[in-house]
């Protein structure tokens, strides 16, 4: 892996535009010879061993759930911490780097468009076929509503208004400190229009933006080199602290929520990259195996997006499109939690004895999009949301407890999805901006 590490750090962001990709994160061929077969596995390859190892070890700490909390979940945390640190002066200093390098506020509001309009209606298919999946599988079927009073607090979700407002900031450091990426990026976007309108004047600072944006990326990289241990760290006390006994009762539901979901990767993202990359699927869910390894053990948007970013820029899409595109996805863009919300949904109005009409399972697609745009890229997000998904049709809000239990188990493959489809986007987005810049290029030639 140190030779990872000397590879990696090395390339320079042109390399990773023409789709080279010399090893590690894509696991494409390297020269091998000679070297320990330690040395010869991809980093692609070590997370999912340090995957299957995490899932082993919790296993066989269930007896013991706080050996894993106290001696191992740190390393997790650690590393969580260090991506944390890396993610806001990443996506910040890479997305002025890619506003002054577009140069062009008509291209940008492009790549704008097209994004905001593949996140919504991936979304609403995503909750589609949540609710398809719930109804036709029969997600609550031999459920046994617990004999106890069911209590949960709803958090009051901000008003439609309120959240359109707090994507503009009002202080400058206040984003960086709380990590709020929607104002971030807004902050990244401004400043990209200032330095390109503050025209010659500017150069000094764009220099050294995008000099920092390569530092960051240094950075990132050498964090990414020890993903192996931090997914060990961070799976393995889940796997120790959920029993099987927790997941018995709603076994079920997960079948269902995780076939929903992995329907929406091969046949959703599938289905796009095929259309509009013109894409192998095969080749895209490859490059982006890393990714869903660690969104599966972190389960947190946010911390796999400098991931994402790498690996989705090993595939071949311009830094441009995936510095603005993927920080864009983490914060608004949540398919797989709009897939639990629609599966929650049925399930609780199924183990409550309500029938939902079509009406009212279409106003769960209008707001499962609306709350997955609303939902952090953190931890356990979705299921905050989760109860403004049933204040919208009457089901009681109550029923967020039932299912708060394998919430963590939930959450794990959501992210999954969700950081997989900003990705999709992302490679989508790019190729469709290549096609017109080709058809562009071609018009202009022929005109000249
Ligand atoms: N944990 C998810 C994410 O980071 C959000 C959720 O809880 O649904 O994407």
């Amino acid at each position: 892996m140190a030779d990872d590490a000397t590879l990696q750090t090395t390339r320079t962001p042109d390399d990773t535009e023409n789709g080279a990709s010399p090893n590690g994160l894509t696991g494409a061929p390297e020269p091998n010879r000679g070297k320990p077969w330690y040395k010869r596995l991809s980093l692609t390859t070590w997370i999912f061993i340090a995957l299957v190892l995490g899932v082993i070890a919790g296993v066989a700490l269930q007896g013991a759930p706080e050996i894993a909390d106290t001696y191992i979940k740190p390393f997790g945390t650690i590393f969580l911490n260090l991506i944390k640190m890396i993610v806001v002066p990443l996506v910040l200093f890479s997305i002025i780097a890619g506003v002054v390098s577009l140069e062009d506020v008509k291209k940008v509001g492009a790549i704008g468009g097209k994004t905001v309009l593949f996140y919504l209606i991936t979304t609403a298919f995503a909750v589609t076929l949540g609710l398809i999946f719930a109804n036709v599988m029969n997600v609550g079927a031999g459920y046994q509503l617990p004999s106890g009073e069911l209590t949960y607090e709803a958090t009051e979700p901000p008003s439609f208004i309120d959240t359109i407002v707090n994507i503009f900031p009002s202080n400058f450091f206040q984003p960086m400190a709380d990590a709020t990426m929607l104002q971030v990026i807004v902050i990244a976007v401004v400043f990209g229009f200032g330095m390109i309108a503050a025209g010659k004047k500017a150069k000094p600072v764009i220099d050294i933006c995008n000099s920092l944006s390569d530092v960051c990326i240094a950075i990132m990289r050498g964090i990414i080199l020890v993903a192996p241990f931090g997914v060990f760290g961070l799976i393995c006390p889940v796997i120790a602290n959920n029993g099987i006994e927790v997941l018995r009762p709603l076994l079920w539901l997960i079948v269902v929520a995780y076939l929903a979901m992995i329907c929406q990767i091969v046949l959703v993202y599938s289905g796009i990259i095929k259309a509009f990359a013109r894409m192998s699927p095969l080749k895209f869910l490859k490059g982006e195996m890393p990714v869903m390894g660690f969104a599966f053990a972190s389960a947190s948007s946010v911390g796999t997006l400098p991931i994402n970013m790498e690996c989705t820029e090993k595939m071949g899409v311009s830094k441009e499109v995936t510095s603005f595109v993927l920080p864009l996805g983490a914060t608004i863009n949540m398919d797989g939690t709009a897939i639990y919300q629609g599966v929650c949904a049925i399930f609780i109005a199924q183990v409550f004895g309500i029938d939902l009409t079509l009406g009212q399972q279409f106003t769960i697609v209008m707001t499962a999009v609306l709350a997955s745009i609303g939902t952090a890229g953190v931890p356990g997000s979705g299921m905050i949301m989760l109860a403004m998904v049933l204040q919208s049709v009457g089901l009681p809000v109550e029923g967020v407890a039932l299912v708060a239990g394998v919430d963590r188990i939930l959450d794990m493959m959501r992210t999954t999805v969700n950081v997989t489809g900003d990705a999709a986007v992302a490679t989508c987005v790019d190729a469709m901006q290549k096609r017109l810049a080709a058809r562009r290029a071609k018009k202009a030639a022929k005109a000249a």
